[in-house]
């Protein structure tokens, strides 16, 4: 095992001078900006800097935090804010740590939380700092109403999502365990769509599944030789290479699980155009998808066509390191995505079938995802949703989500916790695509209702 480095302490704003409390209205932006100042790319991540910032927010309205660090500088912060213990804990959770950023990439300084033309420009604004100012201002709101609440709420802001977990949820599952006492958690991951005219917010999406990434890796050997004399066989690189053709091709049924049937249906009568009609014959035959419609919707909104069935992506290749060596090996790997409920021996023959050739080795770990879907439907988290939603963005439904990525709700789905992702800032597509990218942004007009719809779904789950 790996020697760790632990330091807990109460984390106070004592030793820190608090600058000028903001008016009510600024609250969030003025947290925010803090939370960006302190940079926290990962690697090597530098989390405490944050959790810092945040431990002084919570402890001027009375709420005690304690800062973990797996090593040092890898500061994770927990925080239990008391309840009667009727129901059991929700857990609340958002991470510090951000993907790095390239300052010649961006227009602004991605460091310093800057507005330009309604857009708030930071490294985190989106993934995942917003979320975390909105959780630490939820919590001093819910302090300050005062009792009754029906449960604990554990807000856990953490490093390393970035980068694996390894210095932040997964150390923190085998370490801490009352976070594994939640019933529920309210995570990153969902998707609360603005029209691309900023007038309307179309629908709130809940994440409940996530698709499970596998690598596939499809290797040959030969015996090499020189380039001058080459044999008859195809050597390593040229049938691997014709693998990973085969491969890239190939086009896996489509299916939709609980979470992506009730998207489909819920996003059908309100989605226009040609996605619309799409969506409408899906949801009329969700038992066998029309494969036609299916390519639409992946052709119009990507994101949404990849979680209606597994897909395979070849990524690396290894072969050769000379123009005049015959390569002995070669090596490719194909990143897939497995639909939450996909057969992975299943999706591991149709590779072989389509690679055709004994030669060429394909490894893939086909044990059964490990990802498990959190309920969707009638339950306590979609009534606190759609409670906050209907005040926050009266005319959006709130329906279901099965993301495309992975988000560490998986983790916490496997220890038995109902997981859910939320996304806080309403964005239109082209505003989501700036999450890990330059430039990374959020319009000004969806702070206030970000922070509005986290508090009042913590309200509702408390009450
Ligand atoms: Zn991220």
């Amino acid at each position: 095992m790996r020697f760790l480095v632990l330091s807990v302490l109460l984390a106070s704003g004592a030793s820190h001078a608090a600058p000028p409390r903001p008016a009510p209205k600024d609250e969030l932006r003025t947290l925010l900006a803090e939370l960006i100042a302190a940079d926290t790319s990962n690697p090597p991540g530098n989390e405490t800097a944050a959790a810092r910032v945040a431990a002084r927010w919570l402890s001027e309205a009375g709420i005690d935090s304690e800062l973990i660090e797996p090593s040092p500088g890898r500061g994770n912060l927990l925080v239990r804010l008391k309840g009667s213990g009727k129901g059991k804990p929700i857990l609340v959770l958002a991470h510090l740590d951000t993907v790095p950023a390239v300052r010649s990439e961006w227009v602004t300084d991605p460091w310093k939380l800057t507005e330009k033309d309604g857009l708030l420009y930071g490294r985190g604004v989106q993934d995942n700092k917003g979320m975390a100012a909105a959780s630490i201002l939820a919590l001093r709101r819910l302090k300050q109403d005062g009792g009754p609440r029906s449960r604990d709420i554990l807000l856990y802001l953490g490093a390393d999502e970035e980068v694996g977990s390894g210095q932040g949820l997964d150390w923190m599952m085998e370490h801490r365990p009352e976070l594994k006492e939640a019933e529920l958690a309210l995570n990153e991951g969902g998707l609360t769509e603005l029209s691309p005219d900023r007038k309307q917010v179309r629908f709130v999406a809940l994440q409940a599944a996530e698709r499970v990434s596998r690598n596939v890796t499809l290797k040959a050997t030969g015996p090499g030789g020189h380039s001058s004399a080459p044999p008859v066989d195809a050597g390593p690189l040229v049938r691997v290479a014709a693998a990973v053709a085969r491969v890239g091709a190939l086009t896996f049924p489509a299916h939709l699980t609980p979470a992506a049937r009730l998207h489909i249906q819920g996003r059908a009568p309100i989605t226009p155009g040609e996605l619309g009609d799409a969506l409408r014959r899906i949801a009329a035959a969700p038992d066998a998808p029309p494969e036609d419609a299916v390519s639409t919707v992946a052709r119009l909104e990507p994101a949404l066509g990849a979680v209606l069935r597994t897909t395979c992506v070849p990524t690396v290749f290894h072969a050769g390191t000379r123009s005049n060596v015959i390569p002995a090996t070669a090596e490719a790997t194909v990143n897939c995505r497995l639909l939450p409920d996909a057969d992975a021996k299943a999706v591991r023959e149709r590779i072989v079938a389509a690679v055709n050739d004994k030669d060429v080795q394909v490894e893939m770990d086909v044990s059964p995802p490990d990802s498990p879907m959190s309920p969707v439907g009638d339950n306590a988290m979609f009534r606190a949703v759609q409670a906050a939603a209907a005040k926050v963005w009266p005319k959006a439904p709130v329906i279901p989500r099965q993301s495309t990525g992975t988000t560490e709700s998986a983790t916490l789905r496997r220890a038995g916790i109902h997981a859910y992702g939320i996304d806080l800032f309403a964005l239109t597509p082209d505003d989501a695509r700036t999450a890990h990218a330059p430039n990374e942004r959020v319009p000004v007009a969806s702070l206030q209702p970000g922070a509005e719809f986290v508090y009042l779904t913590l309200k509702h789950l408390t009450r």
